[in-house]
């Protein structure tokens, strides 16, 4: 599989004659210093050591290199050039004290990390926390040095409203849907397109469901969004209970897409027979298991300050994770389906229907969902989404659809 920021800022030759030229020092042993490493390697450079100014790292191995004290690092390699692998907000801080040390040549590792080769097994996390963490970097860092790009974290591409499960407890609510049916592929693909032609870039195109296998046309959407060349991947995220065949098979394997499948023990049912096709066929993919989970399924409008709000926003993992159902851009899955279900209201700039709306007002309204929003309007009517917070059992079943209350009419 393929790591490739298609952005020109991030391209390795504008740095290689830099980094070529140079005995090479990295700064920080945190999340970012496997995939900097493995990336150097891959283009055939070597570092001396990692610096690290938390005692505890220090003496510790990563891929066989030590980690040493910035001071060790000065005396012992001051003409080194410094690649920084932090997170960015801590990029400028550091770059400083290194120079205050001495170091001359300082470079951050966004270029580095925007361009090497992985497969399943290269990552000590796995790669669905590995992309993760970089497509978080990548937000962050053009966030902050490049502000004037519209940065797209993730794309939830919702091709399904069905399911082959029915959790009681689903984030993207199925579990409330009476009668839920298939995305059209045209409007799907049509959407998309004309998102992506609206931003400079998106980091993940994520096709979700339901369960996206239920649709007979998830191979003919996946196949349009390769083509999609502003994105950095697509992942697929399935319930390991159907092994797909034939063309949905075969749209699962390229360089840029990987399949997630989201493991519920014994519902997940086909998990094991998904892993021998998926292994057959040369596709890419991890299994991540899920005992616990969110409790984020509730529909309730929750009087909240707007301290409250905002906390709440910021502690929420799909906050400016978009989601196109059918025709339409959501701020986030909740919105989206509880919309969808005509369970809360529309909120104005948090809302477009694509197709009637011009490029440059989907990439004004996106820019003040990602850059202005504090909270959204959805927000009032959503438990909240914390990683940290999982008091649930996963994926526990209901044999009928839940009822739930509709704010449509009562407060817009
Ligand atoms: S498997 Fe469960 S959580 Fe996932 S989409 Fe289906 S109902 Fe929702
Ligand atoms: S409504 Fe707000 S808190 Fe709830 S999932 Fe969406 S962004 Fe997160």
């Amino acid at each position: 599989m393929k790591q490739k920021i298609n952005l020109p800022q991030f391209d390795y030759v504008n740095v290689k004659v830099n980094l070529e030229s140079n005995s090479l020092i990295v700064y920080g042993a945190g999340m970012f210093i496997e995939p900097v490493i493995i990336s150097l390697k891959q283009k055939g450079l070597n570092p001396l050591a990692i610096i690290d100014s938390n005692n505890s790292k220090q003496d510790t191995l990563h891929m066989g290199i030590t980690v040493i004290s910035p001071h060790s690092a000065i005396e012992k390699f001051p003409n080194s050039l410094v690649v920084i692998a932090s997170a960015p907000h801590l990029i400028k801080e550091i770059s400083e004290y290194c120079k205050l040390l001495g170091w001359k040549d300082v470079i951050d590792a966004a270029c580095l990390l925007s361009d090497f080769d992985f497969d399943n097994s290269t990552f000590t996390n796995g790669v669905s926390q590995t992309n993760f963490n970089m497509d978080n970097y990548y937000f962050e860092y053009c966030r902050i040095y490049l502000p004037e790009l519209v940065i797209v974290k993730q794309l939830d591409v919702m091709i399904t409203e069905r399911c082959s499960l029915k959790c009681k407890d689903c984030s993207n609510l199925m579990q409330y849907y009476i009668a839920p049916t298939d995305a059209d592929k045209n409007i799907a693909n049509f959407s998309v397109e004309k998102f992506a032609t609206s931003v400079d870039y998106i980091l993940e195109l994520r096709v979700i469901g339901g369960e996206p296998f239920v649709n007979k046309e998830c191979f003919e959407i996946i196949d349009f969004l390769k083509s999609i060349s502003n994105k950095s991947r697509i992942c697929v995220y399935t319930n390991g209970t159907i092994i797909p065949k034939d063309a949905n098979l075969k749209s699962l394997v390229g360089d840029n897409i990987f399949l997630r499948i989201s493991d519920y023990g014994g519902v997940s049912r086909n998990v094991t027979g998904l892993v021998k096709a998926l292994d057959n066929a040369n596709a890419n993919y991890d299994v991540i298991r899920f005992d616990k989970w969110q409790d984020c399924a509730k529909i309730e409008y929750f009087e909240e300050s707007e301290a409250q709000l905002t906390a709440k926003f910021k502690e929420c993992c799909v906050q400016n994770y978009f989601t196109i159902l059918n025709a339409n851009l959501y701020n986030c899955p909740f919105a989206a389906n509880a919309i969808n279900i005509n369970a809360i209201p529309k909120f104005e700039d948090e809302y477009i229907e694509i197709p009637s709306t011009n490029v440059e007002d989907i990439r004004r309204i996106i820019r003040s969902m990602i850059y202005e929003k504090r909270y959204y309007g959805s927000c009032k009517y959503c438990a909240g989404r914390s990683l940290d917070d999982t008091p649930l059992v996963a994926a526990l079943q209901t044999k009928t659809t839940l009822p739930f209350k509709s704010y449509v009419i009562n407060r817009i």
